[in-house]
């Protein structure tokens, strides 16, 4: 069965809408509101917060894009740790010179 265009979801047998341009070109849609918001209001599912595409965009729903993010957190939070271990050395060896 075909994906809704808009937001991604599976559509069950006998229901949804397939609107199909005079070019040729096929849009399904779920729910009327799906069809509302891509062709009366001109949203792009990527924009939309409620679609797979959002989703996957984002990563929220496991893939690559979550994988690059964790790499990215992890030397992040490696570089802040040095970044704050380094000051302490200073510290401490600022207060041994003036012992
Ligand atoms: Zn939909």
């Amino acid at each position: 069965m075909p994906k809704c265009s808009f937001c991604g979801n599976q559509l069950a047998k006998g229901t949804g809408k397939m609107f199909v341009f005079n070019s040729g070109k096929i849009l399904y849609f779920c729910a009327n509101k799906c069809e509302k918001n891509m062709l009366k209001l001109g949203r792009k599912p990527l924009r939309v917060k409620w679609t797979e595409a959002y989703r996957k965009e984002k990563g929220s729903d496991g893939g690559k894009v979550v994988g690059e993010v964790s790499e990215e957190a992890s030397e992040v939070a490696a570089v802040i740790e040095v970044a704050a271990a380094e000051p302490k050395k200073e510290i401490k060896a600022a207060k041994s010179e003036k012992k």
